[in-house]
């Protein structure tokens, strides 16, 4: 039986847990960072919790003789990546990281790409008076600056820190349907979006409704991955990454 760790918190994390949960020659063990009030959790094995940085994350590795990693964390979660990388070289384990590719611009007309959110809430004045802003809760605070313009914040649980000015907070998870992104778009006269490269379709269909109602997209490209990862862009190719390397 090889042993492989799975680090989580996407769709595609459980996709992959799912998937694995009869194999009788692979067991799963996902990983939670535990940020989460009330987190979607996969099937089989969890553990919940940071390791301790990529030193604390080496010795998890060689305490539950793990054969193989399988890096299916959200593309921003930059910091458990690092890690997981350099842990991975020092047991001298197997690592692949699964990477849904990120959303192209696909003919949507307005569309403006910035390096981080700081970045965004530097050039969002220029785009817009009544933002959209879908970046997740952990970098709500670098727009509290930003006192000209009106914000609905939409996240999962309540933002770290403080929240723009003028603005209203939405806690919800997706999916969204297109019809439902742009009626609340339209009811709150959102004219500009923001979000993260963070790809996959269970958030797009925002993307879908701007375009639908002419309204300008700030997205904030991904953190670039270490040089030298193996990456998968999907499930099935996770799979066959396990099967041939482990
Ligand atoms: P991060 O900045 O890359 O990681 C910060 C620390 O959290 C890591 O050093 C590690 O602590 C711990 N950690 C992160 N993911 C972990 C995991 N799967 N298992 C155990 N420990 C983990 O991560 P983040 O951006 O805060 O994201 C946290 C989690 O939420 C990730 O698992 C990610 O998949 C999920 N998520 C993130 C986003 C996003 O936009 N960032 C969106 C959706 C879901 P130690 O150093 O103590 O080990």
């Amino acid at each position: 039986m090889k042993r492989v760790l799975l680090l989580g918190g996407t769709g595609e994390a459980r996709a992959l847990a799912t998937a694995l949960e009869r194999s009788t020659d692979i067991q799963v063990v996902s990983s939670l960072a535990g940020r989460v009030r009330d987190p979607l959790l996969p099937i089989g094995d969890v553990r919940v919790g940071g390791f301790g940085g990529a030193e604390g994350l080496a010795k998890w590795l060689g305490d539950h003789s793990v054969d193989g990693i399988v890096d299916a964390t959200h593309p921003f979660a930059a910091q458990i990546t690092r890690n997981a990388l350099e842990a991975a070289a020092r047991v001298e384990v197997p690592i692949v990281v699964l990477r849904r590719p990120g959303w192209s611009r696909m003919g949507r007309q307005d569309w403006s790409t910035v390096r981080d959110v700081d970045a965004a809430a530097a050039l969002l004045p220029e785009l817009g008076t009544r933002a959209f802003l879908t970046i997740g809760r952990q970098s709500v605070h670098s727009f509290a600056a930003v006192r000209t313009m009106w914000f609905l914040v939409r996240a999962i649980d309540p933002p770290e820190g403080p929240m723009p000015p003028h603005s209203q907070l939405i806690l919800a998870r997706g999916p969204f349907s297109v019809a439902e992104e742009a009626a609340l778009m339209r009811r709150h006269r959102i004219d500009v979006l923001v979000t993260k490269d963070s790809g996959g379709a269970g958030t797009a269909a925002k993307l879908d409704a701007a375009a639908e109602l002419g309204i300008p997209v700030l997205v904030v490209r991904r953190p670039p991955l270490p040089s030298g990862a193996s990456t998968v862009a999907d499930v099935e190719e996770a799979i066959l990454w396990i099967e041939s390397e482990i």
